[in-house]
């Protein structure tokens, strides 16, 4: 399925919010003071690789009439939807999602990039009375995002943060598996497709891990014999769950740091008991450790 632009105009519209609601002027413009231009609202979704950031921001996004803009810096480009863990039309559950997929596979996407397109795709959703929801694991682009170009998108945005934490090695464990997962609905056809023997795999997507791992997988066709591939995959699938592991890791000390910067005032969720579960008792227990406490710190924050 194709994820670039999921969309829908048939989702039930909540009433306006405070924040959209028109006021009378304030005494300074009748003085011929002009006032500070109101701030919009935006809701930021952190977490490390398999946190359940993607699901979050849909829930939120169904319950405040909102659209998710995705700020993971592989998921920009187009391709690898299996590799990249991308959300498919089924998850998005008809909630628009922005700079997913919207970049060529080896364009050069940077983090400057990232904070127009972001600002302008917020401005956008605020101006058609709906919620921005950032969500994404790349923290280097929600730094620039939010803290670059002398902080102009906090001059029109106050942010409400939310991070999605899973304890260590059950994040890891899940991750692990979830590699596995993606072997069976097709990493190796879809690495095989966008293989070719002079890969860069320092640009755009090429970047993504579970590419470079598999590259003498991919090689070996003509070299090896069978039991002896099967032995290069295996392997290759033990790296790309190990290299997922250490993202993991990665993206959590790099929350850990921006949660001490000021202006990060952070709401950490552990979910970390969601992932203790299984069938209808996983989505009991994500409504009541996730989900609900999330709606209700948006909640607060949006009628601030
Ligand atoms: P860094 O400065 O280390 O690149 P960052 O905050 O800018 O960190 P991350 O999202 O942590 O960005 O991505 C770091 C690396 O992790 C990427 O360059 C890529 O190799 C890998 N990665 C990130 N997201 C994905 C993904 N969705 N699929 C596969 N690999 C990914």
């Amino acid at each position: 399925a194709h994820l670039k632009s999921p969309q829908i105009h048939s989702l039930p519209r909540v009433p306006l919010l405070e924040h959209h609601r028109r006021r009378p002027p304030p005494l300074g413009l009748l003085a011929g003071v002009p006032p500070p231009l109101p701030k919009q609202k935006v809701v930021v979704v952190m977490g490390a690789t398999g946190t359940g950031k993607s699901r979050l921001a849909i829930d939120l996004a169904l319950h405040f009439n909102g659209e998710v803009i995705n700020s993971d810096k592989i998921q920009i480009h187009a391709g690898l939807n299996i590799v990249t863990n991308k959300v498919t039309t089924e998850e998005c559950k008809g909630v628009p999602h922005h700079l997913l997929g919207i970049a060529a596979p080896d364009a050069d996407y940077s983090a400057s990039d990232f904070r127009l397109e972001a600002s302008g795709a917020a401005r956008m959703i605020t101006h058609q009375g709906r919620l921005p929801i950032v969500a994404g694991g790349s923290n280097s682009y929600l730094k620039e995002l939010l803290d670059g170009d002398m902080r102009a998108f906090r001059r029109h945005f106050d942010c409400c943060f939310l991070w999605v934490d899973v304890h260590l090695p059950v994040l890891h464990s899940f991750v692990s598996d979830r590699v596995d997962r993606m072997v069976e609905r097709g990493l190796v056809a879809e690495v095989k497709d966008m293989f070719s023997p002079c890969m860069n795999y320092s640009k755009g997507i090429r970047r993504a891990i579970g590419l470079p791992e598999m590259d003498q997988y991919m090689r070996s066709e003509e070299i090896f014999g069978d039991r002896q591939r099967a032995k290069v995959l295996e392997n290759a699938i033990k790296e790309i769950k190990t290299n997922t592991c250490i993202l993991a890791s990665r993206q959590l000390a790099k929350i850990h740091r921006l949660c001490m910067l000021p202006d990060w005032k952070v709401h950490r969720i552990d979910a970390t008991d969601v992932f203790q579960k299984k069938g209808k008792f996983l989505d009991m227990a994500w409504y009541n450790l996730v989900e609900g406490p999330s709606i209700g710190i948006v909640r607060e924050f949006l009628n601030k």
